[in-house]
């Protein structure tokens, strides 16, 4: 058998794409937008276009792109406690997947992160010097310790995440 040039599986990975999304806009027409909201339809639009970006060199994004094709069929049901729980788990499993196969990471991952710890870090400096400076310890020294903490470790972790956001690897 002739092996598919890579630009022809692009051309089909993509129109594979184009007719989920065609699918899912028929199935979420009559969706009030409150509706289409809490069924994540654009997160799942969005786990259907970058499984198809992995999907000829990794076996879970194949299983997960059979996955999706389910979920999308799932739309209508999803009032349904007993199908909605499988939808939600898989998104669930979906994004986790490429969190740890393919380096995405979730929204403010780091930001978050580095914030938590830059209070930490604030708070302790702050205690520091305050006792060392004043021997007593002042609340106005802890409270700008972890507001300046907290502010170092947001820009920080914000920066870390700029690769991730230019590479559209945030899900
Ligand atoms: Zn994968």
């Amino acid at each position: 058998m002739a092996r598919k040039s890579p630009f022809f599986s692009h051309i089909h990975n993509f129109m594979k794409v184009a007719d989920k999304l065609q699918r899912i806009e028929e199935l979420t027409e009559n969706l009030s937008l409150p509706k289409y909201n809490s069924l994540k339809i654009n997160y799942l639009a969005r786990l259907i276009t970058d499984t198809e970006l992995h999907v000829n060199h990794c076996e879970t994004c194949k299983k997960n792109e059979v996955l999706l094709t389910n979920m999308i069929e799932e739309i209508p049901h999803l009032n349904n406690i007993e199908h909605r729980q499988p939808y939600e788990k898989s998104f669930n499993q979906i994004r986790a997947h490429f969190h740890k196969a393919h380096h995405y990471i979730p929204i403010h991952y780091y930001a978050s992160r580095y914030s938590m710890v830059g209070i930490i870090l604030g708070l302790l400096l702050a205690i520091l010097t305050s006792y060392l400076i004043t021997k007593t310890i002042h609340t106005d020294a802890l409270l700008i310790g972890s507001i300046v903490g907290l502010a170092i470790g947001y820009l920080w972790g914000s920066y870390k995440e700029i690769p991730y956001r230019k590479a559209k690897k945030i899900i």
